[in-house]
């Protein structure tokens, strides 16, 4: 009888490619599939573009006349380099990314005309009655519409032109996570300008950064084929840790091997030409685990970047026999995968809202915007915590190595010690204006470059990194948008609110400046709760936070409840990112998807355990009993007695556990069933996660004894210390 395993094993050891030569420099391939501004300038008349261009970077509705002229332009190009199809690439509740093509052609007359018109590119009509829309929208009225978004370019992937777009339903409400993410980087823009009015009157524009650090886990393709859960769910279901993972940090930032290097260049390769500013590449901590980060873009592109990289490095590791590990904690033991969002304000004018600048105006302006972010995480810490729960992302939430969950600020000494100071500044001494008018800050100098590497906290979900704030809560697998969304709204009314008190007290006569050092001063105490440097792992932070008054939520499905509670609906309603409805549609989808995932995977794990683990135990443990009595038949009673006494122990250990797992996975499926009958989608999702997750969690226990009892060779399952090594 073949073992599964074993044969897995001997796959891995095919011959595979080391090396991947990429052509020319990347100078000559960046962007080449994509429709850059540039490019359209050869296919587009120059006062279409000039048209688009400033409605687009206005924040306008581009005219459908315009789309017409636009549409012929974009064809030209795309047929030019081989495209025989164009899709709108939208971003359902669902996660991931969601494609139709349509070939460019149609028929007129019975003739085949090449077609593809202004209204094919600026709005389509997917049958998109089974993407998630949380009652939204029935599907017996499955209207859902796909519609260009100019801010961010048309690419090809492959025959196909894709062309990013919003996804919203027959009602206008959102369904997708890049309507509400435009709102909210407009309405930030706003606030945020306003704001910046105060120091620099040039200031027409302000873009929201994103750059984003993807973790993710590479395995053999033959490794993952033998392993149904990685399959099925992306994560291990079982496995007994490896004697060695990572205690030794002797993967971190080590040499990549010379197969994951290939890997890494074709991605990159791919990534490269589809305009995705990738830049560093590196191990990560756990084994088997690796790092990519591009530079930092306008929060839209770089997500539709992110979103179209994970997809890229799903093709391009098929090729190099891998399988891509996206999931926030594939393996139990060894640290899980985030995806940092490095999130920061720029104004037109080239200056970074979030970096202390040469004089003192730019100090007080970084130091106002700085407060309202803090405000703002303050504020809304039990939503950002919301927008990244997920049933994936909460396996490594909270575990030992990953951010809490518990959302806190850190900033670091320098920082620290300017806040404090100018919390016990008195308003002479915070802000100084001399006979010439000219303002000081009182408080010690803001040195201009803050990058203290040795200044970092790894157990921060939300740390001020120097020039931006880095939101590391957010899952492996997720769109960024969600968290950036949810930031950019709290940020944005955080802002307005600071902007109207301080209007009101200047209308009112007082001086500017003192004004905007007692807000800030004010807020500086306010918010004080959000600040933590220490441990963000330990048990007493625990304790603190919750004195504090922060969200120590630790299940997903509770954390969801964030998104409707009175001040967010109404923070959401001021800035007009998200509806009441839309939030009740987002949260349905949320449980339904928390609920679906707990469920396939408490199936497979049932399967595996009662297909898998079971007769390999109680084929080992058959052994074990024949060579109990083919003792008796050679030996006296007495040495019998001794001989079999260590085999007796295992065949009652093997008995025990198996008992345990067939009793664990009858209780599973009857808390499954119960869960099943709850009348709504949050009552199910808490149901799973109080009683299927324990469980599933026991039945792993025994399963995981087992593994290290019964004789590795009729162990069917591949084992961690396989799939964590790169073969
Ligand atoms: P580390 O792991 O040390 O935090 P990386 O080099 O892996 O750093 O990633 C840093 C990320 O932060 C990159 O995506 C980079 O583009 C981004 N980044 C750098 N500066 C800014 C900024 N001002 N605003 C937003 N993102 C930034
Ligand atoms: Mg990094």
């Amino acid at each position: 009888m073949s073992n599964i395993r074993f044969e897995a094993i001997k796959q891995c050891a095919r011959e595979q490619s080391t090396a991947y030569e990429v052509k020319g420099q990347v100078k000559d391939y960046f962007a080449c599939d994509v429709f850059t501004r540039e490019r359209m300038k050869e296919y587009i008349a120059e006062e279409v573009l000039q048209q688009l261009f400033d409605d687009v970077d206005n924040g306008r509705t581009i005219h459908r006349e315009i789309a017409g002229s636009v549409a012929i332009g974009m064809r030209k190009w795309a047929t030019d380099h081989g495209a025989t199809h164009f899709t709108h690439w939208f971003q359902p509740l669902t996660g991931g990314t969601a494609e139709k093509h349509d070939a460019f052609f149609t028929l007129k007359d019975g003739m085949l005309i090449e077609e593809f018109s202004g209204d094919a590119l600026y709005q389509q009509e997917p049958d998109a009655s089974s993407f998630p829309s949380g009652g939204i929208r029935n599907t017996f009225e499955a209207r859902g519409y796909s519609a260009w978004d100019p801010s961010s370019p048309v690419f090809l992937i492959g025959d196909t032109l894709c062309i990013p777009t919003v996804f919203v339903a027959y009602t206008g409400e959102a369904l997708d996570y890049k309507t509400p993410l435009i709102r909210s980087t407009a309405a930030l823009c706003h606030a945020a300008r306003e704001v910046c009015q105060y120091f620099d009157k040039t200031v027409k524009h302000v873009h929201t950064n994103l750059g984003w650090e993807q973790e993710y886990f590479l395995v053999d393709e033959a490794l993952f084929n033998a392993r149904p859960d990685l399959v099925m769910t992306g994560r291990t279901l079982m496995g007994h840790a490896s004697a060695k993972n990572q205690q030794l940090e002797d993967h971190y930032f080590g040499a990549i091997p010379a197969r994951v290097l290939a890997f890494m260049r074709e991605l990159e390769y791919e990534a490269l030409r589809a305009g995705i500013p990738v830049r560093t590449r590196h191990n990560e901590v756990a084994p088997n685990q690796f790092e990519m980060a591009p530079v930092y873009e306008d929060v839209n592109l770089s997500n539709d970047h992110n979103l179209l990289v994970m997809s890229i490095m799903e093709r391009v590791a098929e090729r190099h026999h891998f399988r891509v590990l996206l999931h926030e904690k594939p393996y139990a033991g060894v640290n899980g995968s985030g995806k940092h969002c490095n999130w920061s304000l720029q104004t037109n004018t080239g200056t970074n809202l979030l970096s202390p600048g040469k004089n003192p105006y730019q100090n007080l302006q970084f130091v106002t915007f700085l407060v309202n972010v803090l405000m703002a995480v303050y504020k809304y810490n039990g939503l950002l915590k919301a927008s990244i729960a997920s049933a994936t992302n909460e396996h490594r939430l909270g575990a030992n190595e990953a951010p809490p969950a518990i959302i806190s600020v850190f900033l670091g000494k320098q920082i620290s010690e300017v806040l404090d100071k100018l919390e016990n500044a008195t308003a002479e001494e915070g802000i100084i204006i001399n006979a010439k008018k000219e303002m000081k800050l009182g408080i010690a100098n803001i040195p201009e470059i803050l990058l203290d590497n040795t200044d970092r906290n790894r157990t921060s979900p939300f740390a001020f990194t120097g020039n931006r704030f880095e939101f590391r809560a957010v899952g492996s697998s997720a769109n960024c948008g969600a968290a950036m969304l949810a930031l950019n709204s709290a940020v944005a009314e955080q802002l307005m609110q600071f902007k109207s008190e301080v209007d009101r007290r200047v209308e009112a006569g007082e001086a500017k400046e003192r004004v905007l050092f007692d807000v800030i001063k004010r807020y500086i105490v306010e918010c004080k709760a959000i600040r933590f440097d220490g441990n963000g792992y330990s048990d007493e932070w625990k304790e603190e936070a919750a004195r504090r008054g922060l969200d120590c939520e630790t299940s997903a499905p509770l954390m969801i409840d964030n998104y409707l509670s009175p001040e967010v609906v109404k923070m959401f309603a001021t800035t007009g990112v998200l509806n009441e409805a839309e939030l009740h549609s987002r949260c349905e989808v949320k449980w339904e998807t928390y609920c679906k995932k707990v469920q396939i995977e408490s199936r497979v794990m049932g399967d595996l355990v009662i297909n898998h683990v079971l007769p390999a135990a109680k084929r080992y443990q058959t052994m074990l009993l024949q060579n109990v009595l083919a003792v008796k038949q050679v030996f006296s009673e007495e040495e019998v007695r001794s001989l079999n006494e260590q085999d007796y122990s295992i065949i009652r250990q093997i008995e025990n556990h198996a008992a345990a797992i067939i009793a664990g996975v009858e209780k599973m499926t009857e808390a499954r069933h119960k869960a099943n009958r709850q009348p709504d989608e949050r009552s199910k999702a808490i149901a799973y996660h109080d009683t299927v997750l324990p469980l599933m969690a026991d039945i792993r226990s025994h399963a995981d004894e087992l593994e290290m009892i019964v004789d590795d060779e009729m162990w069917t399952l591949v084992k961690y210390r396989e799939m964590l090594t790169v073969h």
